[in-house]
């Protein structure tokens, strides 16, 4: 592909990205781009994470008329979400002179995998790179009832809970739609988990060459090991609110990769403004990284309370559209020794759900440790306590079997490149983004 390809133009969205409060740069868009896909350097573009209008509209710009764009764009969408093919030729009911066409202009992309670990417990960890050479993670987790993939939404984090290793990373940016989405094809890849068989569009056109000659494809629901998401790996997806929102539009069509909202949970650490948005234009369930239940204590474990309290945080979690008692806000809560972990802590938490009147449950977390952190675990009498008392307010409080320790693929173990800092350095970190915060 040359410059003077006409699909290849726009401003690209994905550049590193400035901590919240910095000056943000001038975007400039830069020719040859597509917005919001990450070039590659054989020029080709990156379907993954396109939506069926844009693909149509690639496609028209690429020289078809609007009509047989369209109709392309579906057979596409549909081979590439659904079905998770990954090359042009294995789409069977697109005419085999059309296939070259598309391979020449087009690719459908997944992330690398630049390393893959299996924990002793079958939690698995994939380190993973953008094509423009960003690593980040995601962690899939088997359980008897269910398969949890947890999905990263940022290279690192702009926020820097003190409890949590993504929290020092200095890298940002944000992932793209393709890398986010990405994560989920590639779970299914390696899970082996795509439909086999025939499309049964009713459109197939096999009559010029398409072949139309495969069994009947179709997900079935049983054996299904992918079966929830969580929005719980690197990064804040309420920073990445477009891209995470896009990205799971594409989940949950029936035509995509067809998983119910009902199984995605988005764990935000409390970015109030975009808190309606979430339930509104996304509808997946929610879960708040409360952690603490004053003021001081929040402040320092989870600084971005000095932005948003707590106080204003349970109201956008009363005012979450679609959260009911069929459907309940989890709160999610690490166990860290002596600093929130005592009975008080645990009578204020039930106070605090009670006077706003919300349908929660709450997860509490072992902390998990990692290299230079300066938190301990709270023991397990003491979660017990906490669990009790939480439990005796009448609201459901487990304690979440920490999962893949031993890959550091556990809650807030994410980190690439997991070089150890000093105090001294990790202060400084934190106190940069502190004042980017603002
Ligand atoms: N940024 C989002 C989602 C990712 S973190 C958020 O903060 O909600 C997923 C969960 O793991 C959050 O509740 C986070 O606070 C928690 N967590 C982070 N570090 C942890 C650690 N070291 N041990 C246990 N839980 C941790
Ligand atoms: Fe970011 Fe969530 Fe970690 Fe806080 S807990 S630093 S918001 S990833």
């Amino acid at each position: 592909m040359t410059d003077a390809n006409p699909i290849l133009s726009g401003a690209s969205g994905a550049g590193p990205m400035p901590i919240p409060g910095h000056i943000d740069p001038v975007p400039v868009p830069r020719p040859g781009l597509v917005e919001g896909v990450t070039p590659r350097e054989d020029g080709r573009v990156d379907l993954m994470g396109l939506p069926k209008k844009r693909i149509a509209d690639l496609f028209e710009t690429a020289g078809l008329d609007l009509k047989a764009a369209k109709l392309r764009a579906k057979q596409v969408y549909h081979w590439i979400y659904h079905r998770g093919v990954t090359e042009f030729e294995a789409m069977t009911d697109i005419a085999k002179t059309m296939r070259p066409w598309l391979t020449e202009r087009f690719v459908i992309g997944r992330p690398e995998i630049v390393e893959a670990q299996h924990s002793s417990d079958g939690t698995r960890k994939w380190l993973l790179r953008t094509a423009d050479a960003h690593d980040f993670e995601m962690v899939f987790i088997p359980d008897a009832d269910r398969g949890t993939l947890c999905v990263s939404s940022q290279v690192g984090c702009t926020l820097n809970c003190r409890f949590c290793h993504t929290g020092t990373m200095r890298l940002v940016r944000n992932l793209t739609v393709g890398e986010i989405v990405g994560q989920v094809m590639l779970a299914r890849d390696a899970l082996g988990e795509w439909p086999k068989g025939r499309m049964d569009f009713a459109f197939g056109d096999g009559v010029d060459g398409a072949e139309t000659d495969e069994d009947e494809g179709g997900y079935s629901s049983d054996g299904r090991l992918l079966t929830n998401i969580v929005m719980m790996g690197m990064g804040e997806p309420l920073y990445n609110f477009d891209n995470v929102r896009d990205a799971l539009k594409l989940v949950m069509d029936g035509d995509g990769l067809a998983l119910s909202k009902r199984r995605i949970t988005l764990s935000t650490s409390g970015v109030i403004p975009q808190m309606a948005r979430c339930g509104e234009e996304i509808g997946v369930n929610l879960a708040v990284s409360l952690h603490a239940v004053t003021k001081d204590v929040r402040d320092e474990i989870v600084p971005i309370n000095k932005k948003y309290g707590i106080e204003d945080l349970l109201q956008a979690c009363a005012d979450y559209p679609g959260a009911s008692n069929a459907r309940r806000i989890t709160f999610e809560y690490v166990m860290l020794k002596d600093k929130n972990d005592s009975d008080e802590d645990a009578r204020e938490l039930v106070r605090l759900l009670k006077q706003f009147n919300l349908p929660a449950k709450v997860n509490l977390i072992p902390f998990n440790p990692w290299p230079g952190a300066q938190y301990e675990c709270s023991t397990p009498e003491r979660i017990k306590s906490f669990s009790d008392i939480v439990f005796k307010g009448g609201i459901s409080a487990p304690v979440r079997t920490p999962r893949g320790r031993d890959i550091d693929a556990a809650c807030g173990q994410l980190k690439t490149a997991a070089e150890k800092k000093s105090r001294a350095e990790l202060e400084r970190l934190y106190a940069e983004k502190e004042v980017a915060l603002g």
